[in-house]
């Protein structure tokens, strides 16, 4: 079944009530940055959105490509399942078109930009999945998905300035079956702000939880929210 405008509309509705729902519970709001806030909705949206991906193509995205701005979470976007670019980006990402063309060699236009970037692809679940289902579980692992040696389901970027050096991979999450604790994305763009405390991040599961987690003490591809993760949200420091 396709995706009807209508449907992604009824959705972000959806998605900003269960959100406030879900990680605002009766006074704990003042643990809560706005942007964080804002950006735990976008990742509210996205899983929701991944679902529908789910339901319509068997599957979820493939890995995103920094090149032609196709795959991960940008394909939501493209294939009418988000209904606004907006939820693409965190608010505390300071990347412009400027920055991306430098870093990855390319010549987009602001139209292009705003289609298909997004804050959270270099995390789109992280290391991804090899052919055979199996969690990918370094560079390495993901490098050789890129070279096609264990299927298409990673690709690798390499610094121009330091050969052999890799500066971000971009891994998919290719198993239909993942279970409801796997992770879409994570989003990093608020970690300095926890420097000196436990750094968390805003996490998006399968299942449409949306959690903070602690970044040292989690597996970000496959095992589920560890015990006393809390939905509320990180402290301040
Ligand atoms: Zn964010």
């Amino acid at each position: 079944m396709r995706v009807t405008a209508n449907r992604v509309r009824a959705l972000s509705a959806l998605a900003c009530a269960m959100l406030a729902a879900v990680v605002l519970p009766s006074g704990c709001t003042h643990v809560h940055s706005a942007p964080r806030l804002k950006c735990m909705a976008h990742l509210y949206a996205i899983a929701g959105a991944m679902r529908m991906y789910q339901d319509d193509w068997g599957g979820y995205p493939p890995p995103y490509d920094p090149l032609s701005g196709r795959g991960g979470v940008s394909a939501l976007y493209a294939n009418a399942d988000l209904a606004d670019t907006e939820v693409l980006r965190c608010p505390e990402d300071p990347t412009t078109l400027a920055g991306y063309n430098r870093l990855h060699g390319t010549h987009w236009n602001p139209a292009t930009f705003d289609k298909c970037y997004s804050s959270y692809n270099e995390e789109y679940n992280y290391w991804g999945y090899d052919a055979r289902g199996e969690p990918l579980r370094s560079r390495r692992e993901a490098a050789k998905t890129y070279a096609g040696r264990r299927g298409w389901q990673g690709r690798l970027l390499w610094t121009t300035g330091a050969p052999g050096a890799a500066t971000a991979a971009f891994p998919g999450l290719v198993n239909p079956k993942a279970p409801d604790g796997t992770v879409i994305t994570h989003c990093p763009w608020h970690r300095p702000r926890f420097r000196g405390t436990q750094p968390q991040d805003p996490t998006a599961f399968l299942g449409t939880d949306i959690m903070a987690i602690p970044v040292t003490s989690y597996d970000w591809i496959t095992q589920p929210p560890p015990p006393g993760a809390s939905s509320s949200g990180p402290r301040p420091p």
